[in-house]
Order: C-alpha cells, then sequence, then structure tokens
C-alpha cells in the first residue's frame, strides 16, 4: 500500500457497505514479494461453497513460486494468491450443494478438473488437461480469508480431526497416490529416498497401507531421527556424491535385510533414482515421487533387464476420503510434522515463508487465519 492506503482502505470499505469485511489473500507480485491485498470473490454458483479459511500449510511448490515466479513450465505472469494446503468452515452454500451446512469443518482438494476429457471420464482426472488448480498459474490459491470452491471438492471433518490437519490431507494425499501407484501393501518391502515432507507423509502413507518395514534414506541426520520418530524401521544416511551408489545400495540392502519390493523416490535426483533403481528387487516397482531435477542420466537396462517397473506420479486423484479416514481412525498422525504456525498479517507471512524457505527443522509451516 502506497501513501494514503489506510484512507482509501476505510473509503472502500465505506463503500463495501457496515458489516462487509474485504477479502484479504497472500498475493505473489513478484519475486521474493508476497504482499497481502484485497481478493474478489467470485459469485457463489448452485454448486459452490464460500469457505472461510482456518488452516493453511506451505508447500515447496509455494516456496518455489516465491523464488523463481515459476515451478516447470508453469509461469507466474500476472500477480496471483498462493496456498492450496487447506481447510476451513462453510459460510455458504449454493442451491445446489446438498451434502454441506453452513457451520461444517471442510477440507478442500485444490484440482478443479473438466470432467469431459479423456482423463477425467477414464478416472483419471488428476491428468486431465483443463485442471484448475490453487496457486497454479493463472489460477489463484488459498492462502486468504475466504474463497469459493466446488462443493464436491470440499470434504467434511470428523469432530477429532482438526482444521490443520484438515489441511495436512493435501500433502498426504500424495504420500497416498504414491503409494497406490506402487501397490504397496501388507507383503511390501518399502524403501523411501529423501526425508523431507512428501517422503514423510509418504512413510506414513506407506506405514498405513501395511508396508511391513519401510527404510528410508537421506543426506540429512536430523531429517531421519524424526523419519524414525514417525516410524521407519531404519534410516540410511547418504552421501550427496554419485560414486558412493554401489556401497550405499549395500548398506540398504542389509537395513532393509530382505527384499526391496518398492521404491519410492520423493528427492527426484539423478543419484536417488539411480540408487532405488539398482535397490529394488528384479520385478519390483520404482515410484518416481519427487521431481528435483528434470533431465536425469540413470542405469535405466541394468533395471530393465531385472523387469523393475518404473512409474511417475502428477498430484493424486480421490484420495481425501481415505486421508480423513486414516486421521480419524488415528492409522495416521500427521500432528507431528507441523512444526511452526504463523498468523495471517504481512510480517507473518513473509517470515512464515522464510522459515519454510531455510527448511531445518521446519516441516510444514502452518497459517492459522
Ligand atoms: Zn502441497
Ligand atoms: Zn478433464
Amino acid at each position: 500500500m502506497g501513501k494514503g492506503g489506510k484512507g482509501a482502505e476505510a473509503a472502500a470499505a465505506a463503500v463495501a457497505g457496515a458489516g462487509e469485511e474485504e477479502n484479504m489473500a497472500a498475493w505473489l507480485v513478484a519475486k521474493n514479494n508476497l504482499k497481502i491485498m484485497p481478493f474478489k470473490l467470485p459469485p457463489v454458483g448452485p454448486y459452490d461453497v464460500r469457505v472461510r479459511m482456518k488452516a493453511v500449510g506451505i508447500c515447496g511448490s509455494d516456496v518455489h513460486y516465491l523464488r523463481e515466479m515459476r515451478v516447470a513450465h508453469f509461469v507466474v505472469k500476472e500477480p496471483m494468491v498462493i496456498g492450496h494446503e487447506c481447510a476451513g468452515v462453510i459460510e455458504e452454500v449454493g442451491s445446489g450443494v446438498t451434502h454441506l451446512a453452513v457451520g461444517d469443518r471442510v477440507a478442500l482438494e485444490p484440482g478443479i478438473s473438466c470432467w469431459r476429457c479423456r482423463h477425467c471420464k477414464g478416472g483419471r482426472y488428476n491428468l486431465c488437461e483443463d485442471m484448475k488448480f490453487f496457486a497454479t498459474p493463472p489460477v489463484h490459491g488459498s492462502l486468504a480469508n475466504q474463497i469459493v470452491h466446488p462443493g464436491d471438492l470440499c470434504f467434511k471433518l470428523p469432530e477429532n480431526v482438526s482444521l490443520e490437519e484438515g489441511a495436512m490431507c493435501e500433502p498426504l494425499s500424495v504420500g497416498v497416490h504414491a503409494c497406490r501407484r506402487a501397490d504397496v501393501g501388507p507383503e511390501t518391502g518399502v524403501l523411501i529416498m529423501g526425508a523431507g515432507p512428501i517422503g514423510l507423509v509418504t512413510l506414513l502413507a506407506a506405514r498405513a497401507f501395511g508396508a511391513p518395514r519401510v527404510v528410508i534414506v537421506d543426506v540429512d541426520e536430523h531429517r531421519l531421527s524424526v523419519a524414525r520418530s514417525l516410524g521407519a524401521d531404519a534410516a540410511v544416511r547418504v552421501s550427496a556424491r554419485a560414486e558412493d551408489v554401489g556401497e550405499e545400495v549395500e548398506r540398504i540392502s542389509t537395513a532393509m535385510g530382505g527384499d526391496i519390493d518398492v521404491s519410492l523416490d520423493c528427492a527426484g535426483f539423478s543419484k536417488t533414482v539411480a540408487t532405488a533403481l539398482q535397490a529394488t528387487r528384479g520385478g519390483g516397482k520404482v515410484c518416481l515421487v519427487g521431481m528435483g531435477h528434470n533431465e536425469m542420466t540413470v542405469p535405466l537396462t541394468s533395471a530393465a533387464i531385472r523387469e523393475v517397473d518404473v512409474v511417475g506420479i502428477f498430484r493424486y486423484k480421490d484420495t481425501w476420503p481415505l486421508c480423513i479416514e486414516l486421521l480419524r481412525s488415528g492409522k495416521i498422525d500427521v500432528k507431528p510434522l507441523i512444526t511452526h504456525r504463523f498468523g495471517f498479517s504481512q510480517e507473518d507471512v513473509e517470515a512464515a515463508f522464510e522459515v519454510s524457505a531455510r527448511g531445518r527443522d521446519a516441516i510444514k509451516v502452518m497459517f492459522n487465519l
């Protein structure tokens, strides 16, 4: 806000009428520049709901957009509201929404797919080419006081699941979708490369899917100790040097003490993929979850002749009901992942993104609005 901003705000509020608050949101306006500014809501359509945001988490992709104004081929060209891991309370429901009522606490799935294309019709709506996804340009995100969203993408939370846990359904969905894609079950020995936020939610999901043994790998001792406390059977410290792969695969195999049936690479670097490909048993699966490098050189042939399947994932589909059930039943506890909390002032938003970007002991940074 420039000079006289306060006066202008007051005038705008007066125009809006008594009692009508101005909806504010965190806008990404330029590299390393987030500003809390007014955000005009679209009208609530018959199948929409208006939600008062209560908990919004910061994702690695949010930090990436803030630093670079882009993620892969998605480029921020105009100011965009950031944030996509969220939960809140319903304040208004469209006339056609029958499963939700004012006052319901809900977790929001961020992607609105077209429901018309072959991917949507085939049940893989996460691959929809006409997807409108929170905080993926040019679509606005959800770090705002209120947002309008389709009711069918809002999932009611049981009484014993908090709004913060509701917001955690988004990152947890990545782990759940990865475990589904890789067919993790009660007989699957699982290796997870990377103990960052996504590696940790994938660990929790693999456990909940019944994996009898989970080994996790990282370069950072603190992250590994967190992974141990969250239920990893073994945590193996590795280096960032490519020439160590052979020796590390041996240590990882020893830590598993049996076959590695599935490797979930939550880092996505040439070295981590190479390690996963070599460590996974013949006939097993490697699932690429993290996307550190866009292009990599990996020993694919030696994996191919052992019939190791390589699968990728893109976001998730149809994961909220299961995530909520896993939280409700206590099969998954995401609360230890929430390490930092902030309010929703300009200073809070700046500080929160700094803490999240710094990493170290920060796993999930959460806004309480
Ligand atoms: Zn996220
Ligand atoms: Zn579609």
